[in-house]
């Protein structure tokens, strides 16, 4: 095993010790050195001067709301393409019998093609049956859907809201942000639909859609979808209107480490913007592992454990003015989220329930995904953390069974 004295480390952990921050040459020895352990261990470093031990989790749902997509974006395994036929030809399913089937049914607009849209009933059944077992969040992400107006994304909001008044609701990537500016009429600003979301109801915003900031990646694996003057776009007017964010980076593709480096520096130049200048910032990051199974990209390996690991401890040291550092455990495997809580990742993200866009964990054709609180405790403990259940905005939570409030 490799020791500080012995690692080409040496200088970056200098200044890991005394507290500067790394440049984009110290991400790159980061990603050259074969010395996991001194990663790891810098990264454990910096975890735990801003949080110790503990380690956070929620209790949440996620629900796609669709699957259908205008966009063809080649490392994604979630859309289907819309089918040409009217879409009143198929009624959408009794909510009662959705949901043991999210993932798998094929509602208003499907032709057994995996495709589906939920009603806006639908979404609302699905965050009630969550907040009555106790959820303090939901997720909320989709495809772009060609036919469904603003109306019906703001709908979501007030009804989840009625039917679950102290639920944070968590929806929308910058991507379906901006989308919302295209399909409202007349059209809106990116503010106008974020205060008109934030009126009925919306708390935050996902990270999602960030992928990797860099135009040959961009134009190689996305060219349709918006690219990072968008994502930061959406992410600086929500931070101005004080709406909190998270960020991601989609790695294990096509990018190289510098891209990666890249990538991360540019949500800390954002992250200090925020901090400086705006009410709101982001409130953790979440390196998401490329899933090439299903996707036009299936003919990549996808990124290695340690790919992964050292990817989450990299993150932690170059975002040292992003609080939080999370490993989802949907994509990343609840395993290695376990052993990433010594790597500088501080939250394992939830119980989650139904998640759509991967299918590695429960294996193709089943997005059912759960992780019971009892299960994501003991994880956190044997890593050596203390578990605490946290809300969206990382306030401590204080449960008795279903009933909840949040610390201070
Ligand atoms: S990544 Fe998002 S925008 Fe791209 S195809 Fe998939 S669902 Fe559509």
């Amino acid at each position: 095993m490799l020791t500080m004295t012995q690692t080409d480390l040496a200088a970056v952990a200098d200044k890991v010790h005394a507290g500067k921050r790394l440049d984009f040459e110290d991400g790159m020895r980061l990603y050259e050195s074969r010395d996991i352990f001194t990663i790891g261990e810098l990264a454990n470093l910096v975890r735990e001067r801003l949080h110790g031990r503990l380690a956070y989790y929620n209790v949440n749902r996620h629900i796609n709301y669709t699957n259908y997509c205008v966009l063809r974006c080649k490392f994604c395994s979630f859309y289907k393409p819309y089918p040409k036929r009217p879409a009143e030809s198929t009624p959408p399913p009794e909510p009662a019998a959705l949901l043991p089937l999210i993932g798998q049914l094929t509602g208003r607009g499907g032709d057994g093609d995996g495709g589906y849209e939920l009603s806006v009933g639908q979404v609302v059944d699905l965050a009630r049956e969550a907040y009555e077992r106790g959820a303090t969040e939901v997720h909320i992400v989709g495809g772009l859907h060609p036919t469904l107006p603003f109306a019906y994304y703001l709908d979501i909001c007030r009804g989840i809201r009625r039917a679950c008044p102290r639920m944070h609701i968590k929806a929308f990537t910058a991507i379906e942000i901006i989308h919302f500016t295209r399909i409202s009429r007349p059209r809106l600003s990116i503010g106008e639909v974020l205060g008109q979301l934030r009126e009925a109801g919306l708390g935050s915003l996902p990270g999602g859609g960030a992928e990797i900031f860099d135009q040959r990646v961009h134009d190689e694996i996305y060219n349709n979808k918006v690219g990072e003057a968008g994502w930061f776009d959406v992410h600086r007017t929500a931070h101005e209107m004080g709406v909190y964010t998270n960020a991601t980076m989609l790695y294990g593709h096509v990018e190289s480490a510098a891209e990666r480096v890249r990538h991360l520096i540019k949500l800390r130049e954002h992250q200090d913007a925020s901090l400086s200048e705006r009410a709101a910032c982001f409130n953790c990051c979440i390196p998401l592992s490329f899933i090439p199974e299903g996707s036009e990209l299936a003919d990549l390996p996808g990124p290695t454990g340690l790919t992964d690991l050292k990817t989450l401890a990299v993150s932690r040291l170059m975002l040292d003015n992003v609080a939080h550092i999370k490993a989802f455990w949907p994509i990343q495997s609840a395993k290695l989220s376990q052993v990433a809580l010594n790597w500088g990742v501080d939250d394992i993200d939830g119980t989650v329930v139904w998640y759509d866009i991967t299918k590695r964990e429960a294996g193709a054709g089943n997005t059912h995904q759960e992780l019971t609180v009892d299960k994501l405790k003991r994880l956190i403990r044997e890593a050596g953390c203390e578990p605490v259940e946290r809300d969206t905005l990382y306030r401590p939570v204080l449960r008795n069974g279903p009933e909840w409030s949040v610390a201070g």
